[in-house]
């Protein structure tokens, strides 16, 4: 095994050591640059997850990297919590201009922090307890992003979390509507696409709709923007596309540029002087990182880079791309249900459809249950192997993300769908995807596992 897979298997995360060998997808990535990624072998990858949506400027970008090299020399403060934080102040300007009339910010370094940023300037601004949150979202690990996690599995172990939380269906307003009655929240926080559930798009003017019965029943809209947010869906944010301004909007992953962590829940002054406006309030919430220097740098260039090279109409171009040339390469294959996104928040939903053949028919539920657990894991190997990085959804294995990064040209774009459709076309039966499954586990098992 590599040395820093064993040092990691040793002090960091065994049990994940442990299933990448499950099937072989033990890797080691040592460079990075733009959309490819080169692993301890030498073998070269194309990055079609973009580090979950973190690497929306790609790996090591020259412009950042040479505006972050500027930044080190410069001797201007890491960290200094009784002065006015300089870059703080700039960074917040910045975003203010592309979030109007959202402009206060308050900032944080994980996506799941300033979620829960949101969930404490929601309590104290409203002064109400619940959070209305919905099934499948995914909003950070902490244990306050954790009690409004839409998914079971990631939660559970960790009961009791906070009392008054309330999960509803996404999409459906008259669940919302009922329950903004019933149990008069502070807020409800939602995804404007659900990414870790499978990237599920809602209805149009489901989250315009939504906001209108949040103000009607005094509560406010968190959009936790977080892997949506800065140009992936084809525009700076997801809800310019929806016809209205959340009430707070929580950003991460991307703000950094892929390479500091920086996050941020952006409000309207009237809600934060409601929360926060006095001076015995001015602490009430922060933490020695909030605003650090050097993270707000980093995010005040990734924001510039952003619109320089105008990525957020890149990403729309490419996206359209990457779904009309998946929807006519595989749209009609036997095991795959549908391909859907925006921007380059794509995906490839696989399962039973009325071409999945006799087990298809007799058998839909042996069907689906192999696509839940084996097809999109095997699929995404298969990628692998053939220089391609694509995951399924964290919470919907049956659901291929591709994600690249928003710099990613009309050839890589080209060369993922011929891949994947080639792939795709070894298993248009049940049978040989079981059997190359089945004989993978087996050599992995015999041995050992082996990362
Ligand atoms: N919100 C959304 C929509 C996310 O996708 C994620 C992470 O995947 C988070 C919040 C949590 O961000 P972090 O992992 O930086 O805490």
């Amino acid at each position: 095994m590599h040395p820093a897979a064993q040092k990691f298997a040793a002090h960091v995360n065994p049990s994940f050591v442990r299933l990448l060998g499950a099937f072989g997808y033990g890797r080691v990535y040592e460079r990075a640059h733009g959309t490819t990624l080169w692993d301890s072998e030498g073998r070269e990858y194309l990055d079609f997850l973009a580090a979950f949506g973190a690497s929306n400027l790609g790996h090591n970008s020259p412009k950042l990297m040479g505006r972050v090299r500027a930044m080190l020399d410069d001797d201007a403060p890491a960290l200094v919590h009784t002065g006015i934080a300089v870059h703080a102040a700039e960074l917040g300007e910045a975003i203010a201009r592309h979030t109007a009339p959202l402009s206060r910010c308050l900032f944080s370094t994980g996506g799941g922090e300033a979620v829960e940023s949101a969930m404490k300037l929601a309590r104290a601004a409203t002064k109400r307890k619940a959070i209305l949150y919905c099934k499948g979202g995914f909003h950070g690990l902490g244990l306050g992003a954790l009690s409004i996690m839409g998914n079971g599995r990631l939660r559970d172990p960790f009961e009791p979390l906070l009392p008054e939380c309330y999960e509803i269906p996404f999409d459906d307003l008259v669940s919302l509507e009922k329950t903004l009655l019933d149990k008069k929240p502070a807020a409800f926080v939602v995804e404007p696409i659900q990414g870790e559930a499978g990237v599920i798009v809602p209805k149009q003017d489901y989250l315009r709709a939504a906001q209108e019965l949040c103000r009607k029943h005094g509560a406010l809209l968190v959009l936790d923007e977080v892997q949506t947010g800065l140009g992936r869906t084809g525009t700076m944010f997801a809800y310019e596309q929806e016809g209205f301004v959340p009430d707070v909007l929580v950003l991460g992953k991307s703000l950094g540029g892929g390479l500091v962590p920086v996050s941020v829940a952006v409000t309207t002054p009237e809600i934060h002087d409601r929360a926060y406006g006095r001076v015995d309030r001015f602490d009430l919430h922060g933490a020695t990182f909030s605003g650090w220097a050097l993270g707000c740098r980093v995010a005040l260039a990734t924001l510039q880079i952003i619109e320089e090279d105008g990525l957020a109409d890149a990403a729309r171009a490419r996206g359209e791309q990457l779904v009309e040339r998946l929807r006519d390469a595989i749209g009609t294959h036997p095991f795959v249900k549908g391909v859907r996104g925006r921007g380059l928040l794509v995906a490839v939903e696989l399962g039973p459809t009325k071409g999945s053949g006799i087990l298809g028919r007799f058998l839909p539920g042996v069907v689906d249950v192999v696509s839940k657990r084996v097809f999109g894991q095997w699929l995404a190997l298969r990628l692998l192997e053939r220089g391609i990085l694509a995951q399924p959804a964290s919470q919907q294995w049956n659901v291929l993300k591709l994600s690249p990064p928003l710099t990613v040209t009309e050839a890589e774009v080209d060369r993922v769908v011929d891949t994947i459709a080639d792939v795709l076309a070894e298993y248009t039966e049940l049978r040989p995807l079981l059997t190359d499954v089945g004989q993978r586990l087996g050599s992995q098992f015999l041995s050992g596992w082996t990362f």
